[in-house]
Parts: C-alpha cells; sequence; structure tokens
C-alpha cells in the first residue's frame, strides 16, 4: 500500500500543549533564550530539562530549532527565498482539483491550503478570506516563496519536509516570530509507486492553537491528493502498488534506483545540449545551472578562470550571487582548498572549509563543491556550487555535480579561451587599447552605418607632443609609462560607445558619433585632461600634451579614409600652430 500520509501519532501526541496564559508564556521564553543562547552541550541540556518538566516542546520542534540554529536561519527577519522555478510540476496539477473544491467550502473561513514542492518552494495557495489572504501575502506565503526550515527555520511547511512526516508548528513553536501568530499543519505528498517525496499540503490558519486539528484535516485533503496523483500511475507500475509490501519494497528499490538513473542520464543529455546553445560563460553557466535545478539544487554558483600570473577572474556567476562580480578577481590563498581543484585534483569540498569570500557572496557558505573542466590536464576553470547549509550535498548530488559541473566548466573554458584569444588579437598590449587593425574595422563598420542613416560623426586624431624627448630624456621604459598613462586618459575622457584605437606610436584615433559642437568641446575636454597633471613615472612626474585634430564625417566621403584624412590634415594644422590645442578640419 502506499503511504497514504496519516498524521502520526508522535504529531498527535503533544496535542496537550496549551498555548495560551503561563505556559505559552514559559514556551515563548525558552523559545527566546534557546535563539540568543549559543549552542553548547550544556545549554542544549538545560534546555532539554527544563522543557521536559515544563512538559512543553516537541522532540520535532526542538529538532527543528537546533537545525534552524545549525543553518544559521535570522530569527527575526528570516528570508523566504524566491526562486524563479517552474510552477506548473505534477504534484500542482494532481493537487488542483482537489484545491478548487476545498476552495469553495473554505469560502469566508480564515483558513488557507498551501501546496508546496518537495523544496518547500510555495506552487499554489487557495485562502477562503480576503483579509487573512492579504496577511499571509505579508509574510509571503505566496507561489514562488520557498519555506524550507532553512530559509524561515521552524514552520509546519519546512518541518514536515524535512521529517518526511506529518508535523503541525503552531503559535510560538515557529522559530520566526512573524509566523508566530499562525497554526501550520503540513503533509506530505508521496510518489504512489516509489514512496518519494514529490510535495506537500499545508493548511494555515490564524489560531495559534489550531495545530492538531488543522492536522487531521490537511491528512483528510492530503489523501485526496494521493488519489489524484495515483490515477495518473501508468497501469505497470500501478501492479507493483498492489504487491505485497515485502515483495513491493526490493521492486521499489529497484524502479528508484532505475527512475534515478534515467533522470540522471535526461539531465546529462539537458545539458550537453544547453552548452552547445550558448556563447558567452554566463549564458553557459545559467542554462547548465537551470536544466540541471531539479536534480541538482543550487544557491550560488561561480565560474573561476585562472590566470597566467595565479589570480582567479570570475568569468561567470548564477543564483544568489551580484551579477556584477563578473570580472572581479581574488588572490586565493596559498593552502586554499580550492587551488587543488586547478591542479588535477578533481572535484573538491564539501567538506573542507573554503577560506575566501568569494565575489558577490550573499550569503556565508555552508557547503561547496569545485569541478575543474573535464578531460583537461590543465584545466583553467572551475565551476564552484555552494549553499548556505552545511553538509548540503549527498553523494548522489555530488556525482551528479561531477559531471554537470564539470561539463560546464569545459563549455565555459572554451568560451572563455576563444574570448581571451581574440581580446589578444585585437588590443595593443602596451595601452590595452584597440589595436591599429581592430580600430579601423571597428570604426569602418561605424562611419559606414553612419553614412547609411546620414548621421553626423567626428574623428580625432591625437598625437603627444615632443614624445620623442621623452624618450631620448628618460628611456623608452619610461617613454612606454607615459604612453599607457596618455591611453588611460583618452578612454577614462570618451564614453563606451566611442571606438578608440592606438594606431601608431604615440598617435591615438578616436570615431565618435555625435555632431560638430560635442566634438569640439569633447576634443577640447580630451586636451585638457591629458595635460591637467603630469604623469608619474620612475623618472618623477613628467608634463605631457598632445595635438588633436577633428574632422566631421561628410555626407560624400566615401569612407573613414577620407575622413581620417581631413582629421590628419587638422592635426598637422595643431602641430605647427604651436601644439597642445585642437583644430578643426574645414568641412
Ligand atoms: P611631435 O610633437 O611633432 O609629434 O613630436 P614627436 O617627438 O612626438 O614626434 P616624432 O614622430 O618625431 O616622434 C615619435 C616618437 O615616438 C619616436 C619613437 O621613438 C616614439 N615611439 C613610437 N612608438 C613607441 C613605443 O611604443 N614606445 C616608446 N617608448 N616610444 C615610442
Ligand atoms: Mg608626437
Ligand atoms: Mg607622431
Amino acid at each position: 500500500m502506499p503511504d497514504r500520509s496519516r498524521p502520526s501519532r508522535r504529531a498527535g501526541r503533544a496535542s496537550g500543549l496549551r498555548l495560551n496564559g503561563g505556559e505559552g508564556a514559559s514556551l515563548e521564553r525558552l523559545r527566546e533564550r534557546f535563539l540568543t543562547a549559543g549552542i553548547s552541550a550544556e545549554i542544549s541540556a538545560e534546555i532539554s530539562a527544563e522543557t521536559s518538566e515544563s512538559g512543553g516542546v516537541r522532540d520535532p520542534i526542538r529538532e527543528s530549532w537546533m537545525r534552524s540554529r545549525r543553518w544559521a536561519v535570522a530569527a527575526d527577519s528570516p528570508e523566504p527565498l524566491l526562486a524563479a522555478s517552474d510552477l506548473d510540476v505534477p504534484v500542482a496539477r494532481a493537487a488542483e482539483p482537489v484545491l478548487c473544491q476545498l476552495a469553495d467550502r473554505l469560502a469566508r473561513q480564515a483558513v488557507s491550503a498551501i501546496v508546496t514542492d518537495a523544496n518547500g518552494l510555495v506552487l499554489m495557495r487557495c485562502t477562503g478570506d480576503a483579509a487573512f489572504e492579504r496577511r499571509l501575502d505579508r509574510v509571503s506565503l505566496l507561489p514562488g516563496f520557498s519555506y524550507a526550515e532553512r530559509f524561515v527555520g521552524t514552520n509546519g511547511i519546512g518541518t514536515a519536509l524535512e521529517e518526511h512526516r506529518p508535523a503541525h508548528v503552531f503559535g510560538q513553536e515557529h522559530y520566526a516570530e512573524s509566523l508566530g501568530e499562525f497554526a501550520c499543519a503540513g503533509v506530505p505528498l508521496r510518489d504512489p509507486v516509489t514512496g518519494q517525496t514529490l510535495g506537500l499540503f499545508d493548511l494555515t490558519c490564524p489560531r495559534r492553537d489550531a495545530g492538531p486539528l488543522l492536522a487531521v484535516m490537511a491528512g483528510m485533503v492530503a489523501n485526496q491528493i494521493q488519489d489524484v496523483l495515483l490515477l495518473a500511475v501508468p497501469g505497470h507500475d500501478r501492479e507493483l502498488i498492489s504487491l505485497r509490501e515485502a515483495d513491493a519494497a526490493e521492486l521499489r528499490r529497484l524502479l528508484m534506483a532505475e527512475r534515478q538513473q534515467r533522470e540522471l542520464a535526461e539531465t546529462m543529455h539537458r545539458v550537453v545540449v544547453e552548452t552547445t546553445r550558448a556563447v558567452t560563460p554566463p549564458e553557459i553557466l545559467g542554462r547548465v545551472m537551470t536544466a540541471a535545478a531539479a536534480q541538482l539544487p543550487c544557491e550560488a554558483a561561480w565560474a573561476l578562470a585562472r590566470e597566467p600570473c595565479g589570480t582567479l577572474r570570475v568569468v561567470a556567476v548564477h543564483g544568489q550571487v551580484d551579477t556584477r562580480a563578473v570580472g572581479a578577481m581574488i588572490v586565493p590563498l596559498p593552502d586554499s582548498p580550492l587551488l587543488l581543484a586547478f591542479h588535477g585534483g578533481g572535484m573538491i569540498g564539501p567538506h573542507r572549509r573554503l577560506p575566501e569570500v568569494l565575489p558577490g557572496q550573499r550569503y556565508p557558505v555552508g557547503s561547496w563543491l569545485a569541478v575543474p573542466a573535464l578531460c583537461r590536464p590543465a584545466p583553467t576553470v572551475v565551476v564552484l556550487i555552494a549553499s548556505r547549509a552545511a553538509g548540503g550535498y549527498n553523494p548522489r548530488q555530488a556525482r551528479l555535480a561531477y559531471a554537470v559541473l564539470g561539463q560546464a566548466a569545459a563549455a565555459c573554458e572554451n568560451a572563455y579561451l576563444f574570448e581571451e584569444t581574440q581580446r589578444l588579437a585585437d588590443s595593443d598590449p602596451l595601452t590595452g587599447l584597440a589595436n591599429r587593425r581592430h580600430f579601423f574595422e571597428q570604426a569602418d563598420a561605424l562611419v559606414r552605418g553612419h553614412l547609411h542613416a546620414a548621421r553626423s560623426l567626428a574623428a580625432f586624431m591625437i598625437d603627444i607632443d615632443h614624445f620623442k624627448q621623452v624618450n631620448d630624456g628618460h628611456g623608452h621604459a619610461v617613454g612606454d609609462a607615459v604612453l599607457a598613462e596618455v591611453a588611460r586618459r583618452v578612454q577614462g575622457t570618451l564614453g563606451p560607445q566611442d571606438i578608440v584605437g592606438r594606431i601608431g606610436g604615440e598617435e591615438f584615433a578616436a570615431v565618435l558619433g555625435c555632431p560638430a559642437a560635442t566634438a569640439g568641446v569633447l576634443a577640447e575636454r580630451l586636451r585638457q585632461a591629458i595635460g591637467a597633471s603630469p604623469v608619474a613615472t620612475a623618472d618623477g612626474p613628467l608634463p605631457v600634451t598632445v595635438s588633436v585634430g577633428v574632422a566631421m564625417l561628410n555626407p560624400d566621403d566615401s569612407g573613414l579614409g577620407d575622413l581620417l584624412i581631413r582629421a590628419d590634415v587638422a592635426l598637422y594644422q595643431a602641430k605647427r600652430s604651436g601644439r597642445d590645442r585642437v583644430a578643426t578640419a574645414q568641412p
């Protein structure tokens, strides 16, 4: 027989606990104390003694408080996790007709029925009373929020899922203050064939002492949902359900193993397909983690690339990570276990401590796994996933992570190395600006677009004044430092849309989509920015100036060449008339 999810005797036993008057207050004090005291054997023994004396905190709740402490769930403002997940899953479809019927019966009653998935993610909710519905909105009991205990501490949903059996939690038993006014009863919904937890049905109401009664009702509704799930079981699997328990147990085990194997194969297939659809490392990581999400839940993920100098660069992030972390660098500590993943150590984690704080990290790391690109003797990219919970990855998930993250890391590595090669081929190594070839490619395309659309475009030719004297007087190395600084000042003055390049020894060029008046102002600002302060060099501060030639694109220009010739003539005029100035070409 399938598990019909009747409320357990254990859950029913404590129904004598009263929450009004003295005992309720004592429970609240105990809870406060528990939450503010550090966890130690002494304190937990003391709490055990006190709670058994007062006949108070039930075992499941005390264990649940312990778990919440272990997971460092905030006591005052626990944060339900909002997931961008698919809410249309089989358990929600099975619950829908039952909830529709229930909605009629709950009309005008302050009771809410909630269905979640196996991770406590609220899939659907129906509430009889509008005012009560608004109160539940305030504590985010909304579709899309996860009520796993590890995010919101003790609650009916998380406790029942964590213990794989019906549970009711009421009043001050809730770990979070904001849920203290409710009673909640959760009953796991199971796969009728394998017994695996698929989700949960919960009843919540604003009577703090209604838990035991709600538990009975929730059990009855859960049975109805199980019946709908049973109807969806294919014929050959249904025979399994009617076998004697002893015979069925072995068959169920085999079926579970076969199903897990199939799910693994399907996940890997999805992962491989997704890696071929994406081009950049962030796209690859996002698609892979989403494809594997059902099998490998992940709160936060990073793809890290090892640079030749040994630092690690964040090339992609996913989940609860600030996206601005992409591009950030980490200097790994010499004994960091993370480095082992880059040095052929295979998958690293989850039981070692991670000494580094990762860029964009929002929560302390409880568990982590780092997997290098598959089949590379010296991998450049490692993908790291992290969760807040300690011991958050079981052996099955770790095996899956090895395959999935290894594949993601390999795809990210290809994309990253391709981008790097492209960048090296296009940029000038001394200044980091576009090199001559890349500048002409980009500028040519921009000029064509502007000619076609008849929009105004300006070109600047920028040349350092008397630069030969810098080399002659201070040496080539100082000259190089001056060139790099001038390039930085040029780029700092122009915008991200403008195209800038180093087109000769101490000559730079830029093209900007703007009218003549703006071009004149910008060229002058550029000249001033470069001459404003001397450049710091190994030989001390050196004053530097530039001359700038400006030309505007004419409608009858044949292309970039015509425009640059006029800008060059203007530059020559600026030099001739004394340098450190801007000259503009005749239209
Ligand atoms: P003007 O004001 O007329 O532009 O005078 P100038 O001295 O800047 O012009 P000139 O063309 O005579 O000299 C340019 C110098 O730039 C010559 C060359 O040694 C130097 N140069 C070119 N490329 C590099 C480089 O990559 N590094 C260094 N340090 N110097 C360079
Ligand atoms: Mg010069
Ligand atoms: Mg020159």
